[in-house]
C-alpha cells in the first residue's frame, strides 16, 4: 500500500477568521474536517491523499442553532444529535428534525454534522432534501467574499459542489415557515436503522389562512438523481387548490414520471420509480392527518 513520506499539517483554529486565513493559504492542499464520519472513511479507503487537515472542532461559533430576526441560523458544526434534540428545529422544521433522527446510529449522529452532510454532497445525504424543501441558503465565507447560496444552486453532482477550496460553509439559513405549514419526511432503505437511503422524500406544504387551500409546496427527493431535486411540476397542480380535492394518485404519478433514477446496489430504477409514487401518496395522506388534527 502507498504510504506518505512527507509530514502532514494539522490546523485547529479557534475562530472562523483564522480558518479562512489558513484556507486562503493552504485550501488547495488541505482538507476541512468536521465530524470526519465521511471524510475519514474515504481517507482510510485511500480515495484521496491529503497534505494536511483543518479541523473545525474548536470553532464554537459554528456549533450554535439560533433564531435571528425572521430566520433560523444553524452553524455548520451542529451535529445531527443537536438538530434532532433542538425544540426549535422540531417546532419550525419537523421534517429536518426527523431526517436528522434517522441518520446512522447514535455514534454517527453525535459526530456527524449538518455542514459535513451538505459539503459531502452524497445523493443519499439525508438532510439535503429537507433543506431544499425549507428553502435553505448556505453561507459560504472566504477571506475575500461572502456568499449566500440557495440549496438548489449548491450541488453539482455526486460529491461535487460549487464550494471553492478557499471557502468555508459557516451557516445554514432557514427562513421561518408560515404559521400553517405542514410537512412529511419519508426515508426508504433496506433496513429501518443504520442504513443509507434508497430514496427519500421531504414534502413541505404551506396552507392559506383558511387552512384548506394550498399556498405553496416543495416536493424534494434524495437518492433519485445526482443531486437532491425538487419536483416543481407539483407546485402548479397543488397551489391555490383545496387540499381535500387533490388527486393524490395523479400527484404520485407526476413524481414517478419526473424522476430518472439509476440502478445501484440499493435499488433498481423501476423500484425507485414505483416507490417514489407510493411515498408521495403516503406523504399527502400524512398531511391530511396533520390538517385534521388542527381542525379539531
Ligand atoms: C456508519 C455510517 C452511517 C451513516 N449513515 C448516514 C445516514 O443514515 N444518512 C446520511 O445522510 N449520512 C450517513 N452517513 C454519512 C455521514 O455521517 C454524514 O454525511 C455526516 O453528516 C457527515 O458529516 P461530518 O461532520 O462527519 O463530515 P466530514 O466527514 O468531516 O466531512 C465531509 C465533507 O465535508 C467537508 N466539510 C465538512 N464541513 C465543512 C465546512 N463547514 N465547510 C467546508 N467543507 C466542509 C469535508 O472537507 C468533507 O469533504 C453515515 C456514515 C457512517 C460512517
Amino acid at each position: 500500500m502507498h504510504r506518505r513520506t512527507v509530514p502532514c499539517q494539522y490546523f485547529a483554529p479557534q475562530k472562523i477568521e483564522e480558518a479562512l486565513e489558513i484556507l486562503s493559504k493552504h485550501g488547495k492542499e488541505i482538507k476541512v474536517i468536521a465530524g470526519g464520519t465521511d471524510l475519514l472513511i474515504q481517507y482510510y479507503d485511500r480515495l484521496y491523499e491529503v497534505n494536511g487537515w483543518i479541523d473545525l472542532k474548536n470553532i464554537s461559533e459554528l456549533k450554535n442553532i439560533r433564531i435571528n430576526k425572521n430566520e433560523m441560523e444553524i452553524g455548520a458544526m451542529v451535529t445531527h444529535a443537536q438538530l434532532e434534540k433542538s425544540q426549535d428545529i422540531k417546532k419550525y422544521y419537523p421534517v429536518l428534525s426527523q431526517a436528522a433522527a434517522d441518520i446512522g446510529s447514535p455514534q454517527i449522529r453525535n459526530r456527524g454534522t449538518i455542514g459535513g452532510n451538505i459539503v459531502n454532497a452524497s445523493p443519499a445525504g439525508d438532510l439535503l432534501a429537507p433543506l431544499m424543501a425549507y428553502k435553505a441558503k448556505f453561507k459560504l465565507l472566504s477571506g475575500k467574499d461572502e456568499k449566500l447560496v440557495p440549496a438548489e444552486n449548491f450541488f453539482l453532482g455526486p460529491k461535487k459542489t460549487i464550494l471553492r477550496p478557499d471557502q468555508l460553509l459557516t451557516q445554514i439559513i432557514l427562513p421561518f415557515p408560515k404559521k400553517k405549514t405542514y410537512g412529511c419526511w419519508i426515508k426508504i432503505g433496506k433496513r429501518k436503522a443504520l442504513i443509507i437511503a434508497t430514496i427519500t422524500l421531504a414534502l413541505v406544504v404551506e396552507m392559506a389562512e383558511d387552512n384548506k387551500t394550498v399556498n405553496d409546496v416543495r416536493t424534494c427527493l434524495g437518492s433519485v438523481a445526482p443531486t437532491p431535486i425538487e419536483i416543481k411540476e407539483i407546485r402548479e397542480k397543488m397551489i391555490d387548490k383545496k387540499f381535500s380535492e387533490l388527486d393524490f394518485n395523479q400527484l404520485g404519478q407526476i413524481v414517478e414520471d419526473k424522476i430518472s433514477p439509476i440502478d445501484d446496489i440499493r435499488g433498481t430504477r423501476e423500484y425507485r420509480k414505483d416507490v417514489a409514487k407510493e411515498i408521495m401518496i403516503n406523504a399527502l395522506k400524512e398531511i391530511i392527518l396533520q390538517l385534521e388534527g388542527d381542525y379539531k
